[in-house]
């Protein structure tokens, strides 16, 4: 029996992880079905994780993480989770490769994963000229011309990696007013390179086999469309919890979920059921950022290790 599962790798899940093996859980896995590190790994650029100064990717503050938890014993199973439910005060948490564990106390750090905008084409040409990952596609682009979507943060950071690498940047926004650090519009509105397009939503990405070969942008005031023609379409339109996990057998959910999908918890991380945690981008009012997904983790780390003393002491 696991002293407590946590499910999902990224700085949530990786802080949980050091936080109970170091605070004396002796049987603790970190589900993570890909490599640890979790979505920020595809960030171009960090400069917010305090004490980090200079120039530095998403892996690189990540890459050190995971050897630092498992140095106090925690353990790592590349897998997916299907779902965790309980039965009495035991979690079962099912595996993708057909095993089932059990646990004391569960953490759910399952992040989010980023949206789709809904236009035509975007499904078709994903992953052949349409991208949600300018760290890992951009560099297909040296000296083109691409086109992001969005108006976020990530848009606009993503924007300026781009215009690093890239000939031009149209940066495609539904508004005329940024969702975003005032520094980083700052530097979106200082770099020559970057066009920015307000109030015009994709209506269309088109090309051929070889892949993409423009955007069509619609201007939502005037109704007029633009044919722009670009062989790499970005789009940053944000992000959606991963709850699956928590869904039961019936449709229900295992804990309180608001109307997002967002984890219900309260400032010790405890969800509305006993022995269940959640930490970091899944969980409601989460202000999204790698220092609070990690202060999260802690926080309901140290709330797993108080209950499974209280609750399971010999
Ligand atoms: P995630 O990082 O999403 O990690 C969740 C992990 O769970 C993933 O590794 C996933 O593979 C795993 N997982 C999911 N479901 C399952 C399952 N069923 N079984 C097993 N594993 C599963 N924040 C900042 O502070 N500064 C920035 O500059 C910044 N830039 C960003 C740039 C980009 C492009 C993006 C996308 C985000 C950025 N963020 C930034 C936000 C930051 O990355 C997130 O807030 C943070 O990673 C959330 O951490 P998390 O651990 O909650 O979730
Ligand atoms: P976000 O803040 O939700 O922004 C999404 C953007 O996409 C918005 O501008 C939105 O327009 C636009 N959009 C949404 N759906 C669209 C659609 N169907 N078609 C066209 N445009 C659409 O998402 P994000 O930028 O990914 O950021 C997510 C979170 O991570 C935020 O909390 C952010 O602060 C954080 N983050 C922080 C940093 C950092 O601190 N350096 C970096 C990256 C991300 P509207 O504005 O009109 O809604």
């Amino acid at each position: 029996m696991l002293d407590c599962a946590i499910v999902g790798g990224g700085p949530a899940g990786l802080t949980a992880g050091l936080y109970t093996t170091r605070g004396g859980l002796g049987n603790v896995i970190m589900y993570e079905k890909g490599l640890p590190g979790g979505q920020i790994t595809q960030s171009s650029e960090i400069e917010n994780y305090p004490g980090v100064t200079g120039e530095i990717t998403g892996m690189d503050l990540m890459q050190p993480w995971p050897e630092q938890c498992m140095k106090f014993g925690l353990k790592h199973e590349m897998v997916e989770v299907l779902q965790v439910s309980k039965d009495g005060d035991v979690f079962k948490i099912k595996r993708g490769d057909g095993k089932v564990d059990e646990a004391r106390s569960v953490i759910v750090c399952t992040g989010s994963v980023p949206k789709r905008a809904g236009f035509k084409g975007e499904d078709e040409f994903f992953g052949r000229g349409v991208s949600t990952c300018a760290t890992c596609d951009g560099f297909f682009y040296k000296d083109k011309e691409v086109a992001v979507i969005g108006g976020g943060d990530t848009a606009l950071e993503e924007s300026l990696y781009l215009a690093k690498i890239c000939s031009k940047v149209y940066l495609i926004h539904r508004r005329d007013k940024y969702r975003a650090a005032p520094n980083t519009i700052k530097r979106v509105e200082n770099t020559p390179n970057i066009e920015r397009i307000y109030n015009s939503i994709p209506d269309e990405v088109y090309g051929d086999n070889m892949g993409v070969n423009g955007i069509k942008i619609r201007n939502r005031e005037t109704g007029e469309i633009t044919d722009i023609k670009v062989p790499g379409v970005f789009v940053f339109v944000g992000n959606n919890v991963n709850n699956e996990v928590l869904k039961q057998d019936d449709g229900t959910f295992l804990c309180e979920l608001n109307e997002q999908g967002q984890v219900k918890v309260n400032l010790r991380m405890e969800t509305s059921l006993e022995g269940l945690f959640a930490a970091g981008d899944i969980r409601e009012d989460a202000p999204k950022q790698v220092v609070c997904a990690a202060g999260d983790g802690a926080a309901a780390a140290l709330s797993a290790i108080s209950y499974v003393d209280e609750k399971f002491q010999d």
